[in-house]
């Protein structure tokens, strides 16, 4: 599989736009800092731009045939991809209680713009969740919870049980 037309580099995270050249060969030299990078894993090109992010994630869903990915870095920015694609990017900056983002965007489909939106929903505190949804001409089209936000609810889950039993078993 080719990479997609845009990438963030692994060394420095600048965002670079790929010849068709080096999204059929995998292989890019990034012209801000110079670093050869090789990507031999097929589904790289999400992953590169999700892997060094803390307490992010990214959501993938398909309508009419179309795929639509949204990259959720909890310390930058929500970038957007349509069929691989970069349509929409937004810088952001986090609160510590909980905060949303909306990120508005508009794709050409057989001739007609559509107006699209994304919105993310964090609660942090105790019951930490991350949600995405979807909106296409005001209408939801998607929505999903976070797997890292599930993750977390099971550690917080587990660390209860963990110390009910140290509870009972010091008594
Ligand atoms: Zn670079």
């Amino acid at each position: 599989m080719n990479l997609a037309p845009y990438i963030k580099c692994p060394n420095c995270s600048s965002l670079l736009q790929l010849s068709e050249e080096e999204q059929l060969q995998r292989t890019f030299i990034c012209p801000i800092c110079t670093e050869k990078t090789v990507i031999s894993n097929s589904d790289a090109n999400l992953r590169n731009i999700g892997s060094y992010l803390n307490e992010s994630d990214y959501f993938i869903t398909k309508y009419q045939d179309n795929e639509i990915r949204v990259v959720f870095d909890a310390r930058k920015e929500i970038i957007v991809l349509y069929n691989d694609e970069i349509v929409a990017e937004k810088s952001i900056t986090t609160s510590i209680l909980g905060d949303w983002y909306e990120v508005d965007f508009s794709i050409k489909e057989h001739g007609r713009i559509v107006p699209y939106s994304v919105r993310i929903d964090i609660i942090r505190g105790r019951a930490y969740s991350m949600h995405c949804s979807i909106y296409r001409k005001k209408k939801r089209i998607y929505l999903s919870e976070s797997k890292s936000s599930k993750m977390n609810g099971y550690i917080i889950g587990g660390l209860c049980l963990f110390i009910l039993i140290v509870y009972l078993l010091t008594r």
